[in-house]
Formats: C-alpha cells, sequence, structure tokens
C-alpha cells in the first residue's frame, strides 16, 4: 500500500519553497535589524516544560501535545511553541546572567494535535521572537513594532492589531474572581466547555467563539477595569508608545490568548484572508514564566506568527516574493550520443556553475529541438550549443533565447562573455 504523509501535515513543494526561503529571508533580516539574533531550539523538550510554561489548563496541554515516552523512559514532548524553549535556553545558558536584555528569534516547525483546516495544521512552522529582561513597556512597544515591520516588508496588507491586558498576579485574582461571580450568574447559554472552564480558567470564557457564549462574554468586566496601579500604567505606556508610531490598533477587552502565562500586554494581528483562524500574529508580556519553570525572575515580551498564514495572505494579496531562482544558461547538445559532446556539455555546466553563473544541462539524451524548447520554456535567456564542431574548434555556440541572434564564443573567454553581460543587464 502507497504511503502517505500524516493527516495535518504538508510537504512544501519547489514550486512554493522558493517563496518560503524568501519569507524567511525578510523574516531574518528585520529581526537582525531589530538587533534580535538567532537561536536553534531543540525539536523535543521534556514534556514539563510546557505542562507547566504553556499551561495544564491550556488548549495546548490539554489536548493539543505530542507526547511520548522515549526509550530512557522520559515524557518527552514535541515542541507546540517556542516561547517556554527560548526562556529555557536564556536561564540554562545564563544569557541574562549580567542583567543584560536577550533579543532573540527562531523560526521552525511547531506540533500541535489540532483538526486540520485552512490555516491549521498538526505540524507548522513559526518565526517566533523573544525580547527577555526588561520590564519597560519600551520592550512591548519593540516586539509589537518588529512584527508589523516584518509584515509591511512582505507587503500584507489590511491586517488589524488587536490589544489588551491581562494584569498580572497582584490584580488578577481580583479580576478572575469578578469573572468567576459574573460567569456564574450568566451560566445558561454557555458552551459545555466554558461551563468547564469557569472555576479553572474562567478568562479563557472571554475568547470563545461560541455565538451564545460571546453575547454573555460581550458583557463580563473587562480586564482594563481592573488592573492595579502598575499594570494600568504600562498599558497606558505601550498605548501611547504605539500611538506615537502611527501604529493603528484597535482595544479588543475581550482578547486574552490562549498561552496561560500571559501577564500584562496580550496582542494579535490579524488578517481578514484567513477566514476563522483569521491570527497571523499572536503574543504579549510574560513575566511570570521564567519563575514557572524554575528560573529567576525574568521580564519578557514576544510573539510567534505563523508561516503557512503569512504565506496565504501573501498568495491571496498576490504579494511579491522576489525573484523565483532559475538557471541563467541552459547547456543542451547537437548530438547526445555523441560523447564527446556530451562530456563537454557536462564540463561546461559544471565550469558554468563554479563560476557562480546558474547553469543546467539536459541529461536527458533528447532531440536538439526538445532540448531547445526546454531551455526555452525554462525562461533562461541563453542556450549554450555544444556539437562535434563546437568540439573541435574549441567554442560554444551561444543562442540568445529573447532576439534568437546566435554567436560563437571561444571557450576560454565564456565565463568572461556571461559575467559582463549579466552585470551590464543588472541580472542577479
Ligand atoms: P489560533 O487561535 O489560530 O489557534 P493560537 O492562539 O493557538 O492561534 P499561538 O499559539 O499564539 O496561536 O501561535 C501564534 C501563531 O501561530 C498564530 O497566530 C498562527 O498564525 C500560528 N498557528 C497557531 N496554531 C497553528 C496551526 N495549528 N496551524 C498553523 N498555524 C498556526
Ligand atoms: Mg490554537
Amino acid at each position: 500500500m502507497e504511503i502517505k504523509a500524516p493527516r495535518g501535515v504538508r510537504d512544501i513543494l519547489p514550486e512554493e519553497s522558493w517563496k518560503w526561503a524568501y519569507i524567511l529571508n525578510v523574516l531574518r533580516d528585520t529581526s537582525s535589524d531589530f538587533g534580535y539574533s538567532e537561536v536553534h531550539l531543540p525539536i523535543f523538550e521534556h514534556t514539563e516544560l510546557f505542562a507547566r510554561g504553556v499551561g495544564d489548563t491550556t488548549d495546548i496541554v490539554e489536548k493539543e501535545m505530542y507526547t511520548f515516552t522515549d526509550r530512557g523512559g522520559r515524557s518527552i514532548t514535541l515542541r507546540p511553541e517556542a516561547t517556554a524553549s527560548i526562556v529555557r535556553l536564556c536561564i540554562e545558558h545564563n544569557l541574562s546572567g549580567s542583567g543584560a536584555p536577550v533579543k532573540v528569534w527562531t523560526a521552525g516547525p511547531m506540533f500541535r494535535y489540532e483538526r486540520p483546516q485552512k490555516g491549521r495544521f498538526r505540524q507548522f512552522w513559526q518565526i517566533d521572537a523573544e525580547f527577555l529582561g526588561v520590564a519597560s513597556p519600551m520592550a512591548d512597544a519593540d516586539i509589537i513594532t518588529l512584527s508589523i515591520e516584518c509584515f509591511r516588508r512582505l507587503g500584507l496588507r489590511n491586517l488589524e492589531v488587536v490589544i489588551n491586558s491581562v494584569g498580572c498576579p497582584a490584580c488578577r485574582p481580583a479580576y478572575r474572581d469578578k469573572l468567576v461571580k459574573y460567569f456564574k450568574s450568566n451560566v445558561s447559554g454557555l458552551c459545555e466547555l466554558c461551563l468547564s472552564r469557569i472555576e479553572r480558567n474562567p478568562l479563557r470564557l472571554l475568547d470563545c467563539k461560541n455565538e451564545n457564549c460571546s453575547r454573555i462574554t460581550d458583557n463580563a468586566p473587562a480586564s482594563t477595569e481592573n488592573l492595579c496601579g502598575e499594570c494600568s500604567e504600562h498599558f497606558a505606556a505601550t498605548i501611547k508608545l504605539l500611538q506615537e508610531s502611527e501604529i493603528v490598533y484597535k482595544y479588543d477587552k475581550k482578547l486574552v490568548r490562549g498561552l496561560d502565562y500571559y501577564t500584562k500586554t496580550a496582542y494579535e494581528i490579524l488578517s481578514g484572508e484567513l477566514g476563522s483562524q483569521n491570527a497571523v500574529c499572536g503574543g504579549g508580556r510574560y513575566d511570570n514564566l521564567s519563575e514557572t519553570i524554575g528560573g529567576p525572575r525574568l521580564h519578557g515580551v514576544g510573539f510567534a506568527a505563523g508561516i503557512e498564514r503569512i504565506a496565504l495572505v501573501m498568495e491571496q494579496q498576490q504579494c511579491s516574493f522576489g525573484e523565483e531562482p532559475k538557471p541563467r544558461v541552459y547547456v543542451i547538445s547537437h548530438d547526445s550520443s555523441d560523447e564527446t559532446v556530451q562530456k563537454k556539455v557536462y564540463n561546461l555546466t559544471m565550469k558554468l556553475r563554479k563560476n557562480y553563473i546558474a547553469a543546467e544541462m539536459d541529461l536527458t539524451g533528447r532531440s536538439f529541438k526538445s532540448q531547445l524548447k526546454s531551455a526555452g520554456s525554462s525562461g533562461v535567456r541563453f542556450a549554450c550549443i555544444i556539437g562535434p564542431e563546437e568540439v573541435r574548434v574549441n567554442n560554444v555556440s551561444v543562442k540568445d533565447l529573447t532576439s534568437g541572434e546566435q554567436i560563437s564564443v571561444n571557450e576560454d573567454n565564456i565565463i568572461e562573455y556571461f559575467k559582463i553581460f549579466f552585470e551590464q543587464k543588472g541580472c542577479k
């Protein structure tokens, strides 16, 4: 029986992979311009890191993790997100030991056992950036601005930035109690899941998409009206920084985010292009995460954005992915049955490649006509034609496929010839 890929995973084929490379390059350059350094994280971690770090009342930990016992009897989980791992990395390698801020980013696949649908997969890619060790709202603004700048450089349009503050351990318990009280007096109409979460995690009810629940949560108390002085000032200062940079945002009192570790700022960036999976990016502050996983007090703020969703919006908005990497020269043979001719085709192609001129050759043994045809449809500018005569006089027939002109170039001058041509034309 033919073996197919598991449900919810995607192969990235050549026709798409160059677009991904473009996206990742833009993300890399933007993060670097904002002073973030790249880190590479393990794909799997101890289950406990996520159970404690992400929070055991979250969807991720309750039902979405790929967890297994390894041969040494340890409980291992394929990473469902990157923030907990980055904080672990920072603590483990004492990156913030001297009190210096740490700004890092990473990109790679994450794993969540979800119901696959448009923009939602079981293996998906995220870019993740984290700013650790700084309590100031400027760090929040740094992260939010970085995410917006990534999308601006990629050409995404009509995005909506929504923001809220979810408080801190000083003000959240009182707010939590208010919410529990409110929901307990409004139970009729709440969905099963929300009913089960009233006591365990009442904040999560606020982002339930069920219509009845949504009507009830519309009138629930807002966290921003229940913030302590410090959180309130932090929120106002963050908003002010966004306004000063002319960032258009919307305050959403029901935005809570799915992960337990958030404190103060929570934000999302949404696109109408994505249907019900409308978030391209989510992030916020998590000043207690480090302590939750056994580290020191460490402020943190960060974001994660889904690469598949970014690519989807870019396709739908017909954004540019730059130029598809293609050969510039196609080497074809006049007589593919002639071994010396074939050898020269091979050697010339390798010579071009080693001199940074992207070249392809035809190894199929097809007729000259069909080789020329595939050279034409590959989009290259030049075909280098080799036949017995070219071998004899050490020449290459260079055919300009745009003008149809053909000239003879001595093989010793061929690299020079193309270098001059491509530089003059400003081609890459
Ligand atoms: P959603 O509400 O769509 O489930 P989330 O709040 O679970 O998102 P985060 O954990 O904040 O998402 O992840 C950040 C980003 O990663 C999301 O905004 C989205 O772009 C992307 N993402 C999350 N889950 C998936 C998935 N299963 N498939 C593809 N992309 C995803
Ligand atoms: Mg989710």
